[in-house]
């Protein structure tokens, strides 16, 4: 039986207005099937927005690779600094790839990446580092670029990047990247100490905010399922020798996990009277519990819990806030947080003006709806 629901392709073209606001263009379904008229509508807007940063006619003779994990279809900010050095410092001669281990819903053109390559059975949470640095090693092999960026970020690509330096000695690799020009780059040693100069590494592992990534211009936003899939099999190949074996992720209570490994977050603040309600709702909707320094010194948490300056600093994906005005403090602690969602009775509380979006109401009466609609949506009763 055919299925009735009908599915919205998310990458269907879209206008932007003057407001930065996608507006999708009915019609046309962007899908690769589609092809020329939607690409051209796509280009088209790009063209509207801003300028192509390599003419169409352009031939290019060198590379910059860009290499990155994607969370959840996305890249995160570090992520697409990385792709931005690698745009920022390409010449008109010069092809900026970028290859994304996980899958990209992401525009590669406003990334600022000409050819996109996309390897959505790795990244995430699976742990294959013999696979991702074969079919880096591969990439490089084909296209031989003259300088690698990745982002130093502590976890999965920090990892590959001192990887690929070890495996290809000979290259040069500078980690801690904090400055970076078209020869040379400055890096953090001894723990934040010392900065050092020297020239461009071939290997480049770029700290945080080393680059802004909202770029000027647009890469060629192509992609290349070819090259994409000789890549799988090379990583295939050497995964099927690997030394690890990944027995897949083991799920755990989100109260149980230490808030700054958390990806959501449901936090209360001096605007939170029922404390009861409160973890009700972040147990509905199974987030870890944060809140403000002031609901900690009032007794209603555990100091364990508070968030901010003198508590925890998070990073989640979501952060959802009840009554925390959003204290410089407070705001400290969740700089790092993607999506933040803010209930204030104060429109012009820090904390609105932080969110990427806010509900300006009573957070007993938000918390209220919300868990209806949480139990309503699992029909499961979860009990106040
Ligand atoms: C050295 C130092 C270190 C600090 N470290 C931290 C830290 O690590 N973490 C931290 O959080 N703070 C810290 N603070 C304290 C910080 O400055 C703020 O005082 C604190 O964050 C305020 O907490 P709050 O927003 O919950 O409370 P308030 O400032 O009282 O704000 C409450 C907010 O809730 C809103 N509100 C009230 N009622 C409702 C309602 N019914 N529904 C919806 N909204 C409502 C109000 O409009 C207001 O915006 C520190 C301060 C100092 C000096």
């Amino acid at each position: 039986m055919q299925n009735s629901i009908r599915r919205v392709n998310p990458r269907r073209p879209f206008t932007l207005n003057a407001d930065g606001l996608k507006r999708i263009v009915l019609g046309q379904t962007g899908g690769d099937a589609e092809g020329s008229m939607a690409a051209a509508v796509h280009t088209q807007v790009h063209q509207l927005s801003k300028p192509l940063r390599l003419a169409a006619d352009t031939v290019t003779t060198r590379c910059l690779l860009a290499v990155a994990h994607s969370d959840r279809g996305a890249l995160d900010e570090h992520a697409r600094q990385a792709v931005a050095a690698a745009a920022l410092l390409a010449d008109g001669a010069t092809e900026v790839v970028l290859l994304v281990f996980g899958e990209l819903h992401d525009d590669a053109a406003t990334l600022g990446a000409d050819r996109c390559i996309v390897l959505p059975q790795y990244g995430g949470h699976l742990f294959a580092p013999e696979a991702e640095l074969a079919a880096l090693r591969a990439l490089i092999e084909e296209l031989q670029p003259a300088h690698v960026f990745i982002p130093d970020n502590g976890v999965a690509a920090s990892d590959l990047g001192r990887r690929l330096g070890a495996a290809e000695a000979d290259s040069g690799i500078a980690t801690h990247v904090v400055e970076i020009s078209g020869t040379g780059l400055a890096a953090y040693r001894q723990q934040g100490s010392l900065l050092a100069r020297r020239s461009l590494a071939r290997i480049v592992l770029l700290e945080v905010d080393t680059v802004d990534a909202r770029l000027p211009f647009l890469g060629r936003g192509q992609t290349a399922e070819s090259l994409a899939a000789a890549l799988a099999a090379a990583a295939g190949k050497a995964a099927s020798s690997s030394a690890f074996l990944d027995l897949g992720s083991k799920t755990m209570a989100a109260s149980q996990m230490e808030l700054d490994e958390a990806d959501f977050i449901v936090s209360a603040g001096n605007g939170v009277d029922d404390v009861v309600l409160f973890n009700s709702l972040a147990n509905a909707l199974d987030a870890a519990v944060g809140a403000s320094r002031v609901a900690v010194d009032d007794g209603k948490f555990k100091r364990d819990k508070q968030i901010g300056a003198t508590g925890k600093t998070v990073s989640a994906s979501a952060y959802l806030a009840f009554g925390i005005s959003g204290a410089v403090q407070h705001l400290q602690g969740i700089k790092d947080c993607r999506h933040v969602i803010a209930v204030n009775l104060d429109a012009s509380a820090p904390m609105i003006k932080r969110a990427d979006l806010s509900i300006i109401g009573d957070a007993q009466e938000l918390m209220t709806a919300l868990l209806d609609q949480v139990r309503q949506a699992r029909s499961v009763e979860v009990g106040l």
